[in-house]
């Protein structure tokens, strides 16, 4: 269903690799398209604000509405999508922004980026049977556009040094989990959701701009003992960084149990902790299980049936470490999924599949 219509004409759009200050980004886009009009249910929900589906330009387009008030989220999102370089084939691919006032007399801020019908990953995973090859290859874009996120680019930018010297600054996520990964018609991910991102400043430090560091935000089900216990070094912009590492651990323990082993279909998803927090869990029940009795998601035995189950499953328990100093880097659990990947691509060739048809049966191309 499209839930859009639009008045939108002649509007100026902006590359998503945009230089510099969200402001100014809000002056040159899309003047007009808080005239746009988007009618019918919004198609997802977050904490913020919701997204509609909405025709921009020819082009089906996501929009992101949240209220003036929660603008802070908004303006870090914003800024992040500003980030020299950022833009990735596995990042979601930002449009413009934009502000419109409402009848009830309050601003909405708008932000437009490019619509994935499928959805967030949980959605996707919720509704669909996923293989192995299929698991690993979500899995494996989603840490391409994930380790792009977090490394710096070395090197002059050749648009002024307004980039700290870097061609590309690093960036923590903070908020790392299925609903804010998106999966494109290809059934491969793209990253979304910067609300609550931070840059690398060059002394190493995290850059909170002018704001006061709030140390738990995220969502509580995926936080890191160190943020749970408010121990971590605010100062370090690389314990962010370590931070997303041990949520990403969660995901992949979350992917990892749809995948079918022996006779044995794929679990139906749950996320983390489903079997031992609520729904909506506050935070002395995550530091009770996180910090005090130091719980992690079950490990299957039948994982150790299945070559790509069991290297899936020794990531994971490198992600979720205690020590945040011990777990991987991002790039490091990228270069084991990609060479799992490339294998799996391997053995079904050679068992004559055609990857291509086969990931085509799969998905709506
Ligand atoms: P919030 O910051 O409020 O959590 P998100 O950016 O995570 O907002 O979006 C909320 C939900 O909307 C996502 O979990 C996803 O289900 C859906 N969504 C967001 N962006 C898109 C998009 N570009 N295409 C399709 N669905 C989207
Ligand atoms: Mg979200
Ligand atoms: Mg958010």
């Amino acid at each position: 269903v499209d839930h859009a219509n639009t008045t939108t004409s002649a509007i100026d759009e902006t590359s998503g690799s945009g230089q510099g200050d969200p402001e100014v980004l809000l002056r040159t886009i899309t003047k007009d398209l808080g005239k746009t009009c988007f009618t019918g249910q919004p198609i997802g929900k977050g904490r913020y604000g919701e997204v509609w589906k909405a025709s921009f330009k020819g082009r089906t387009v996501a929009i992101k509405c949240v209220k003036s008030t929660e603008g802070e989220s908004f303006y870090r999102e914003t800024n992040i999508y500003a980030t020299s370089m950022l833009r990735h084939l596995n990042i979601l691919d930002f449009i413009g922004a934009d502000m419109r006032s409402c009848d009830h007399g309050y601003t909405e801020l708008l932000l437009i980026t490019a619509y994935h019908q499928l959805g967030s990953l949980y959605d996707f995973l919720r509704v669909e049977k996923i293989d192995k090859l299929i698991a690993v290859r979500l899995l494996n874009s989603a840490l391409s556009g994930l380790v792009h996120l977090h490394c710096g680019i070395d090197g002059h930018s050749p648009f002024g040094d307004q980039n700290q010297g870097k061609y590309k600054v690093a960036i923590a996520h903070r908020d790392i989990k299925s609903r804010n990964i998106l999966v494109k018609n290809d059934l491969t991910c793209c990253v979304a959701d910067f609300g609550m991102a931070v840059k690398r400043n060059p002394d190493g430090k995290a850059d909170f701009g002018n704001s006061f560091p709030k140390i738990k935000i995220g969502t509580r089900r995926y936080m890191a003992p160190e943020i749970l216990a408010e121990t971590i070094n605010l100062k370090d912009f690389t314990a962010f960084q370590r931070a997303d590492v041990y949520a990403l651990g969660l995901l992949i323990w979350e992917i990892t149990r749809c995948i079918p082993v022996g006779d044995d279909e794929g679990l139906f998803y749950e996320p983390a902790f489903f079997d031992v927090v609520s729904a909506d869990p506050q935070f002395q029940e995550m530091e009770n299980i996180i910090c005090d009795r130091k719980m992690r998601p079950t490990h299957n035995p039948k994982w150790n049936l299945d070559s790509a189950t069991r290297i899936l499953a020794k990531l994971q328990v490198d992600c979720w470490c205690d020590d945040p100093s011990s777990r991987l880097p991002m790039v490091r659990i990228k270069k084991t999924v990609a060479k799992l990947e490339s294998d799996l691509i391997e053995d079904m060739k050679a068992a004559g599949t055609d990857i291509c048809e086969f990931i085509a049966s799969k998905s709506s191309l």
